[in-house]
């Protein structure tokens, strides 16, 4: 019986990684969940699951699910201590970190510290801190299993190979909903237009960071740092179709791919059952019925997104932070009317202009930097 923690179960991957979990109640128990403030959804997890730990974003939520649950059964925490802890109970053996954004970042750090093997789909925590986050795992004993598919995929194709013969490694990318749209047009996308991803299902901030193709960037760094393999070996093609879900290109011309349906519970379910595999019942692949797949490069033009994340990755330090956090800003601001979805971009841009990256040693290092450049994007903005 695997034992396990959730940090971020009322999120797209937290439900989708529960939907697995309770198809394999004889390999897993789930022993503590991390919440932001959905307390309804979280209600019915843990009538279901019975988790012996929660925590919740804030003390009034706690004391809201304190009165509605029965104390006895259940002990129930809240912000960044509770999550800590949820990260960290000496029963769990595998935390699945799915808190959405720079957020996930000292929860992660905490479990890794705490000795526990880690399911990640929380990318902002190697973006930010990946040179920390790494070394610290390393010496804990710690093995990272990625939930981005494309990462799950590359991990599933290096396996058996050496990494010395490693030529590249491709990463695909839907392209999102605006794939074929001018800059004109991009200027003046609704926030819903941005939000209707064509292949993936995800949570908001993942889908815009879908459509600006800055997802697509800040993965090509969580790939440099999980897989330590330089960023100029990192490539990104667009690939509509997504069934190839990434590459490895080894020294001999040999490629290999892993493909599948564009499901999360494929990459979830590899992470949680690694080395084994969980008869997931998703449907067959069908390449019959797939009419062609296609390849074709970026454009950077229109989304310049990509090209900042290299941008960053290449200046190296705390750039990468700085990146990460201008971007989170600047979706907020899109999602709330405030800036146009051509802005994003354009908003990272000058925040980065106006930075000069330092050394990254702690996690300190990237927290300085992420509230630095909230605050000059937030100026900015
Ligand atoms: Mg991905």
């Amino acid at each position: 019986m695997k034992k396990l923690a959730i940090l971020g179960s009322t999120g797209s991957i937290g439900v989708n990684t529960l939907d697995i979990i309770e198809r394999f109640r004889d390999k897993y128990e789930i022993v503590a969940l991390s919440a932001g403030s959905n307390i309804q959804l979280l209600k019915e997890q843990i009538a279901k699951f019975k988790p012996k730990v929660v925590s919740v974003l804030n003390e009034p939520l706690a004391n809201r699910l304190k009165e509605e649950l029965d104390p006895l059964d259940i002990e129930i925490l809240y912000g960044i201590e509770g999550t800590n802890r949820v990260a960290t109970l000496s029963e769990v053996d595998m935390v699945v970190s799915a808190i959405v954004g720079a957020a996930g970042l000292i929860p992660s750090v905490s479990a890794i510290k705490a000795r526990k093997n880690i399911a990640l789909a929380n990318k902002e925590t190697l973006v930010m801190a990946g040179k920390i986050v790494m070394k610290e795992a390393k010496e804990n004993g710690v093995t990272i299993f990625p939930i981005d598919s494309e990462h799950s995929a590359v991990f599933q194709s290096l396996l058996g190979h050496q990494k010395k013969d490693v030529k590249r490694i491709i990463l695909t990318a839907s392209g999102g909903p605006f794939l074929n749209c001018s800059r004109e047009e991009l200027a003046n996308v609704t926030i819903q237009e941005a939000l209707n991803h064509p292949v993936w299902e995800m949570g908001k901030k993942i889908t815009i960071d879908s459509a600006s193709l800055m997802n697509k960037g800040l993965e090509v760094i969580e790939a440099r740092w999980l897989f330590d393999i330089p960023y100029e070996k990192i490539d990104v093609h667009i690939h509509p179709q997504s069934i190839v879900h990434s590459m490895v290109e080894y020294i001999d011309g040999s490629v290999v791919a892993q493909m599948g349906l564009p499901d999360m519970r494929g990459p979830i379910s590899y992470a949680l059952a690694y080395p084994e595999r969980l008869p997931t019942e998703l449907p067959s692949l069908n390449l019959l019925e797939i009419d062609k797949l296609t390849f074709e490069l970026p454009d950077e033009k229109r989304f310049p997104a990509l090209r900042l994340a290299y941008r960053a990755v290449e200046e190296g330090g705390t750039m990468p932070a700085v990146l990460n956090a201008a971007n989170e800003i600047a979706v907020e601001a899109f999602l709330n009317n405030k800036i146009g979805f051509t802005g994003i971009p354009h908003i990272i841009k000058q925040t980065m202009n106006s930075y000069k990256v330092k050394e990254i040693n702690t996690i300190q290092d990237a927290l300085e930097a992420d509230s630095w450049a909230r605050m000059k994007a937030k100026m900015l903005i």
